[in-house]
């Protein structure tokens, strides 16, 4: 069984991002964009995890950390040996 990620297009960040649900006044689910937080109206798309890599999101170690530890292929492993 292969992991599914809610993704939509998000017309203020211009891109397709990751969404998470938010319940409204009335109860009702709501999706938002988890970069900008703003409604997304789009049709939700279940994506697997290489595919919302795809869009520039990261798992575990952000892309930032992987920079400080000097590696640039993301391998995984240079963060742990922290140089
Ligand atoms: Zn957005």
């Amino acid at each position: 069984m292969e992991a599914s990620f809610p993704t939509a297009r998000c017309e203020r960040c211009d891109k397709t991002v990751l969404t998470y649900v938010v319940l409204d006044e009335q109860g009702e689910e709501s999706r938002r964009c988890v970069d900008c937080e703003s409604p997304v109206a789009a049709a939700i798309q279940w994506v697997t995890a290489d595919e919302v890599r795809s869009h520039g999101y990261y798992f575990g170690a952000a892309p930032d950390d992987r920079a400080v530890s000097g590696c640039g292929n993301g391998c995984g492993a240079c963060s742990i040996r922290n140089n």
